[in-house]
């Protein structure tokens, strides 16, 4: 059966790792048909938009894509089109697994739990204003709708993978309005799932906890900013950025992209970890009901990666991204 799914190369190392994610995805006897479509800062500069319409309309028609990541100038300049693309189409619930690679250097060995992030609100609106000369304000929004419907999907997922515990992670001592009504939330969509249990923590003590114990941990539940941040620290304790692969889930849409950013003091030097994107590839690939090929994908990268002489630079190795790429096919039963 052949699908269809948009894909967006990006910026960066964007169109290196996306390019060895569909070469993966092929080997393994999913046929794509991709329809590309491109975002990000050359598109900026081009059209006035680093996000043009034809991007959403291609995502809303193929109801999938796979993103490789797009730039987002610090202090001025264009608005984040992954916020954007995010908000447009919609994509609520951000989801990253955060567990541990044989052979892949880390300074843990039973790392396991999958953040859950809110994608479309609190201090990613947008809304920001200067009040006066020297003052600012930046408005955290914080609903009850959103709030639900993302502790649903986190409580959902720890039933369907059977995790015993989902953490609220918060600062309702602090920003009381805000925080304590998604943790309100928290609290209401848990009584429908007795099994599991609810637990609750501050961030700054989650925080600590994660670099001390992470092994505790099932399901994160956090906002969007809480979640942009522990994502990092999360991909820090299981080998790095270059690993970590990420989903953006609506309920018509879905956009998988790895947690990392353009990293553009690699691009264009074939340096760069396609690991967090070819499992993002996977993720999709099984998405599209194709289970047994993803299984099979992320066999071949966890063997090739077991192999020092595989690894990329992030790693600790000195392969190249098409060395990494070539042994994750020639490892495709
Ligand atoms: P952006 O502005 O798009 O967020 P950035 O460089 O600020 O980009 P990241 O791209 O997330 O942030 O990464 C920070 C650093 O981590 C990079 O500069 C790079 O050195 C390293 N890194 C990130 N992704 C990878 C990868 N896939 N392979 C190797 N190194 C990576």
């Amino acid at each position: 059966m052949e699908h269809r799914a948009t894909l967006i190369p990006g910026d960066g190392i964007g169109p290196e790792v996306t390019q060895a994610a569909t070469r993966v995805v092929e080997a393994a006897g999913v046929q794509v048909n991709w329809e590309r479509v491109e975002a990000g800062a050359d598109v900026f500069v081009k059209y006035g938009t680093p996000l043009p319409d034809e991007v959403l309309n291609s995502i809303r028609t193929t109801g999938v894509a796979l993103k490789g990541p797009i730039g987002t100038p610090i202090g001025g300049g264009f608005k984040s089109a992954n916020v954007l693309l995010r908000q447009s189409l919609d994509l609520y619930a951000c989801v990253r697994p955060i567990q541990t690679i044989p052979g892949v250097p880390s300074r843990y060995s039973d790392v396991d739990f999958v953040i859950v992030r809110e994608n479309t609100e609190g201090l990613y609106s947008g809304l920001e204003h200067r009040v006066t000369a020297g003052v600012v304000e930046s408005l955290k929004v914080v609903t009850e709708t959103a709030s639900l419907r993302i502790a649903r999907y986190a409580f959902e997922l720890a039933r369907e993978q059977k995790r015993p515990s989902v953490a609220a992670i918060h600062k309702a001592n602090i920003m009381k309005l805000s925080d304590g009504l998604f943790l309100e939330c928290a609290r209401r969509v848990a009584r429908d799932y007795p099994e599991i249990e609810l637990r609750e923590l501050i961030i700054d003590n989650c925080a600590m906890q994660l670099v001390t114990r992470p092994e505790q941990f099932d399901v994160l539940l956090m906002d969007n900013l809480y979640g942009d941040i522990l994502s990092d620290l999360g991909a820090g304790l299981v080998g790095g950025l270059g690993v970590v692969p990420g989903s953006n889930v609506g309920s018509e849409c879905a956009v998988f992209e790895a947690v990392h950013g353009s990293a553009p003091d690699l691009a264009g030097q074939g340096k760069a970890n396609p690991t967090a994107v070819i499992r993002s590839a996977a993720q999709l690939v099984a998405h599209l009901g194709e289970i047994k090929a993803a299984a099979r994908i992320e066999n071949a990268v966890v063997t090739a990666l077991s192999d020092p002489a595989y690894q990329t630079g992030d790693l600790g190795g000195k392969a190249t991204t098409s060395e990494l790429t070539d042994a994750i096919l020639h490892n495709l039963d």
